[in-house]
């Protein structure tokens, strides 16, 4: 089976009725590039930064080192784009010495909440990610926004970091910023970030736990976490259509975009690219080559209002 699905790794990842699906890599520190390439990822669609800032003894990364880091990344990708997301840490991530006794973590000043308390370490971050686009394609994201408020407040900290540089005359690339949607009220606000970014990204593993009111690492709900939950589908739905409409690239780089029995489902609701660990990348990409999301569109829009989804799931169309 391994050595079948090898061989896809330089099949295009077509569907039967001709739609080009981006398969796209999450990556952990800079070297995970390499695994990405050798199963044909066309890009990173998420590069964790947050794996430079955690088990130091809660001493931040300088720029410098940051930007080595990210033109590492982007140097073994080879001219293939590299999406780095700003440090998500806080929750189930957290910093060595940042004050943990928050009574709610996953509610508290994680993510972009925490890079917009700590401006000088949010604008030194952005500088790295500036300048590591001088040496090919970079992609930016931003975690965890919630309103349209703070998305303009980030990219106000872009723009600085740009200019910082500019006065500076430090070489520096320009790069496409996107926002993760993992907060329900952001996938309610899908058309008015669709307008401020360059592209959307679905976190569906945060989008779950906020919709649902799901701790995701508290095994004593873990029964309850249900990424098909229709609510959870819905605002899925509806990202990718008004991103879509928008004409803005929309990823799912959350766990569903490299589980094989959600392809289906994700390609006949309309997303076109999937970001997920490099192993996923061949068993996702034969579910692929074996839809037609003419087929899918119509089963995956009933789905959404079905009264019993799993059973729909059952009877997704073949190829
Ligand atoms: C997500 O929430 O789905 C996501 C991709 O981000 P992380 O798992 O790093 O929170
Ligand atoms: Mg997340």
């Amino acid at each position: 089976e391994r050595e079948r699905l090898n061989r896809l790794i330089h099949t295009p990842a077509v569907t039967l009725d001709g739609q080009e699906i981006e398969l796209l890599a999450n990556i952990e520190v800079p070297s995970d590039a390499t695994a990405a390439r050798n199963v044909g990822a066309m890009g990173v669609g998420l590069f964790r930064s947050e794996f430079l800032f955690m088990g130091r003894g809660g001493d931040l990364p300088s720029e410098d080192e940051q930007y080595e880091s990210y033109r590492l990344a982007v140097q073994n990708m080879n001219g293939r784009p590299v999406t780095i997301r700003t440090v998500d840490v806080g929750a189930d991530k957290p910093l060595d010495g940042h004050k943990s006794d928050q009574l709610n973590p996953a509610l508290g000043l994680r993510a972009i909440r925490w890079s917009l308390s700590e401006p000088s370490m949010f604008l030194a971050q952005l500088r790295a990610i500036l300048r590591a686009a001088a040496h090919g394609p970079v992609h930016l994201l931003l975690p965890m926004l919630g309103s349209v408020k703070e998305a303009k407040q980030a990219l106000g900290f872009i723009e600085r970091a740009r200019q910082e540089l500019q006065a500076r005359d430090v070489a520096h690339g320009a790069v496409q910023v996107g926002a993760m949607i993992e907060v329900p009220g952001a996938a309610l606000m899908a058309r008015e970030f669709a307008q401020l970014f360059d592209f959307l990204s679905i976190g569906t593993n945060d989008l779950i736990q906020y919709t649902l009111a799901i701790d995701r690492a508290d095994e004593a709900v873990a029964h309850l976490y249900d990424p098909l939950h229709p609510a959870v589908l819905r605002l899925v739905e509806t990202t990718i259509r008004e991103g879509r409409a928008a004409g803005k690239p929309v990823t799912v780089c959350g766990e569903m975009a490299g589980d094989p029995s959600m392809t289906r489902l994700l390609l006949g609701l309309g997303l076109r690219s999937f970001s997920m660990h490099p192993t996923r990348i061949l068993p996702i990409k034969k579910e692929v080559l074996q839809s037609d999301t003419h087929k899918l569109a119509p089963w995956a829009n009933a789905l959404l209002r079905s009264d019993d989804v799993q059973a729909a799931m059952d009877h997704a169309p073949g190829g």
